[in-house]
């Protein structure tokens, strides 16, 4: 059975205070948008070299990759804010056919942006669509079927599309060509984090005391969604068990109730290494088994899990499959 999980990377499905509150946080230009500068500077000087020419031309298409909740969607709505355009969003399963993309495409505008969430989700038939889309703003539809089908080419719009992907590698070599602009987003640094919850409470109107904060990014696996949600978690403590402020005892005491540890694993994470290690020790073991371990789909432990345990150290790739590094026994030996 799959354990729930607090530091779940991605929105709790129809939780809707989550999704009002993810809105109300979202920063919506480039000096709100903490961190990821190298991708900001970047950014930045292709949409001044846009706005200078004045010619009608539009932004290259943009691909960001990255985990979950580093702010791929943030960034695609301060990208259409910075460049006064329009942002229209929707994500590669939710496009089920060819025509569900047309029908989205001739309804755009010069110089909108499109954002396609998990684009790596994309259909073939569909990915076929926005190639010559992204290329030359040009879609061929096919009327009709059989001998009496036909095609037919229509002029679109001038838009730029920006593509959020988990992976790039899952990303078909066409459809990755077509982006002028691909970057990858990093996990965040403490400070940063930091700086995001102090954002955070700022705009829920809690005080927070700098050691609790510092407290709570360390925890937080670098990632702005998690640390928003610890923070809402740790201000809902707050509010039951002291006088709404938040300080270290309030933020220890919230985070040992989430059983979040002192690197930021939740009790999935250690349950992940903890089956792998007790089944197979230092022998690799395949996505698919990992998957039937704990019960969940092998995408959420690639997308979800794994990526903040590699980048800690605590768990391997190798060619036959993942291990559990020396640093993650220790870790599991420790306990919380
Ligand atoms: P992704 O699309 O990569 O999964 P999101 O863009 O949905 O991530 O980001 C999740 C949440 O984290 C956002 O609602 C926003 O509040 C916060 N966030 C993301 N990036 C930043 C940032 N650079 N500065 C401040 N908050 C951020």
């Amino acid at each position: 059975m799959a354990i729930e999980r607090l530091v779940e990377p991605t929105m709790a499905n129809g939780d809707a205070e989550e999704e009002r509150m993810e809105i109300s946080l979202r920063p919506v230009n480039f000096d709100e948008y903490i961190g990821q500068e190298h991708l900001k500077r970047n950014l930045k000087l292709a949409i001044d070299a846009v706005k200078k020419r004045a010619d009608g031309s539009t932004l290259d298409h943009v691909l960001l990759y990255g985990p979950p909740g580093l702010g791929k969607t943030t960034m695609a709505g301060v990208i259409a804010h910075e460049l006064s355009a329009s942002l229209r969003v929707t994500s590669g399963p939710a496009i089920e056919r060819a025509g569900d993309l047309a029908s989205i495409l001739t309804n755009l505008k010069d110089g909108d942006v499109l954002f396609i969430d998990e684009i790596h989700r994309l259909r073939r038939a569909v990915e076929e669509v926005l190639y010559s889309a992204m290329e030359d703003y040009k879609l061929d539809i096919v009327i009709g079927k059989g001998p009496a089908a036909r095609s037919v080419r229509l002029d679109l719009p001038r838009f730029t599309v920006i593509g959020a992907t988990t992976r790039t590698g899952s990303l078909a070599g066409p459809l990755r060509d077509r982006f002028g602009i691909i970057h990858r987003l990093e996990y965040y640094k403490e400070p940063e984090i930091e700086r995001i919850i102090m954002r955070t409470a700022g705009i829920l109107s809690t005080e927070i005391e700098p050691e609790a904060c510092k407290l709570l990014a360390t925890r937080s696996r670098l990632t702005p969604r998690i640390a928003n949600r610890i923070f809402k978690r740790v201000r809902d403590y707050a509010d039951v068990n002291g006088d709404g402020i938040v300080d270290v005892a309030v933020a220890r005491g919230a985070l040992e109730l989430m059983e979040v540890d002192h690197l930021g694993l939740d009790p999935a994470d250690r349950n992940m290494l903890r089956l792998m290690w007790e089944n197979y020790g230092e022998r690799p073991v395949g996505l698919t088994t990992i998957a039937a371990l704990t019960g969940d789909e092998p995408t959420t432990i690639e997308d979800f899990y794994e990526p903040y345990l590699l980048q800690l150290g605590l768990l391997a790739r190798t060619p036959k499959g993942r291990v559990v590094t020396e640093k993650g026994r220790k870790h599991l030996q420790e306990g919380m």
